[in-house]
């Protein structure tokens, strides 16, 4: 250690500086790599010889700190949600009846496995164990579909109960999925909301319903590591909107305008969305201001309206049951007056909201619009 540090000070200073500023870039290049190739390469990090290199060996470079120890992230695509669910058709030849005896699907019930999600499948055809669902989720979020959804399928432990719900089972198993994963999550809401858009089911906790909570079960699934909550929240983004989760409160709104003619005025009004189903920004779950009625009868006072019916769309990407969206919109006339402009939010993919006698007063002043164009 010694002498190579007498030998440097030998070294002409611009030298030096030359060598220490390129050990440095080249330190800054190889920290650059490995902070831009480190998200994938967590994923395939193999030890290397160095880590392997038994302690005894005295001269082997102390070891360095191994990076911070993540597992490996079972997706390297990140997961774009809400997306359509695609189950793989892997349909069983025992274990269900054909048909539902007339009865309509009315809830959709959630199981977990207690293996894994190979077994299951095998556990389905095997007519002695006498069970089966509609849909297996694997832990990586694929989708297995067993049984159709038209016929009836054993896993509710009720037939009654069997004839009128979907069941779905989340595998759960302690080696090969021993904890519900994001995935499964994403899965199971994103199927939940294809069978609520095909059976009417509606997507709230008093029809999808957890094994435990059928009439007369034993059953525990899916237990308390199930997030229910955050689970009814990812359905909420995908549900279908309906006259039955459309539904809104009234928060705030700004002062009524008094402007003069050609001058535009800005009108804030903030609806809570007390309903079941997310407003989705650009989606047909998409919250808007509409005029009452689809009236275009005050379109004139439009100043940017998206349609002569609708003054605003939500401005927040996602408004989850429970939050508050702003709707903004701006009015500007040439003819004074005043105004009023009856206003109800609607989601024009599922239905209006509650009407709440909303409205905007515009008042318009004369002979002011010279001496504002003056200011300009
Ligand atoms: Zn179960």
């Amino acid at each position: 250690m010694v002498p190579v540090r007498a030998s440097r000070r030998n070294v002409s200073w611009p030298l030096a500086f030359r060598e220490v500023v390129r050990g440095r870039l080249l330190i800054l290049l190889l920290a650059g790599l490995f902070v831009t190739s480190s998200c994938v390469a967590r994923v395939s990090v193999v030890p290397q010889r160095d880590e392997l290199a038994p302690a005894s060996l005295a001269d082997a470079p102390a070891p360095q700190p191994t990076p911070r120890a993540a597992p490996p992230p079972r997706l390297l695509i990140a997961t774009r949600f809400p997306y359509v669910a695609q189950p793989e058709w892997l349909p069983t030849r025992t274990n269900y009846d054909e048909g539902r005896g007339g009865a309509a699907v009315n809830w959709i019930v959630l199981h977990y496995t207690d293996i894994s999600y190979a077994r299951t499948l095998k556990a389905f055809s095997i007519p002695a164990s006498n069970v089966s669902a509609h849909y297996v989720v694997r832990g990586d979020g694929h989708i297995g579909q067993v049984v159709g959804e038209a016929d009836t399928a054993w896993h509710a432990g009720n037939y009654w109960f069997n004839q009128r719900s979907i069941g779905i089972e989340l595998e759960l198993d302690h080696i090969t999925n021993p904890f519900f994963t994001a995935e499964q999550y994403y899965a199971a809401a994103a199927l939940a909301c294809a069978i609520s858009a095909r059976q009417g089911v509606p997507l709230d906790r008093t029809h999808v319903v957890g094994h435990n909570e059928v009439p007369g079960s034993n059953h525990s699934d899916p237990g308390p590591t199930w997030d229910w909550p955050h689970f009814m929240y990812l359905t909420s983004l995908c549900a279908p909107p309906t006259a039955a989760t459309v539904h809104a409160s009234f928060v705030s709104e700004s002062a009524f305008p008094s402007v003069a003619e050609n001058e535009s005025a800005s009108i804030s009004i903030e609806l809570r969305n007390t309903g079941g189903t997310a407003w989705r920004k650009g989606t047909d779950q998409e919250a808007r201001l509409g005029v009452r009625d689809n009236s275009a009868d005050l379109a004139f006072l439009a100043d940017g309206w998206p349609t002569p019916d609708r003054p605003a769309v939500q401005t927040e990407e996602i408004v989850p049951p429970g939050a508050t969206a702003t709707f903004t919109f701006a009015v500007k006339s040439e003819l004074p007056g005043t105004y009023v402009l009856p206003l109800r939010g609607v989601v024009d993919g599922g239905a209006w909201m509650d009407d709440m006698g909303l409205y905007a007063k515009v008042t318009v002043r004369k002979g002011m619009s010279g001496r504002k164009g003056a200011l300009e």
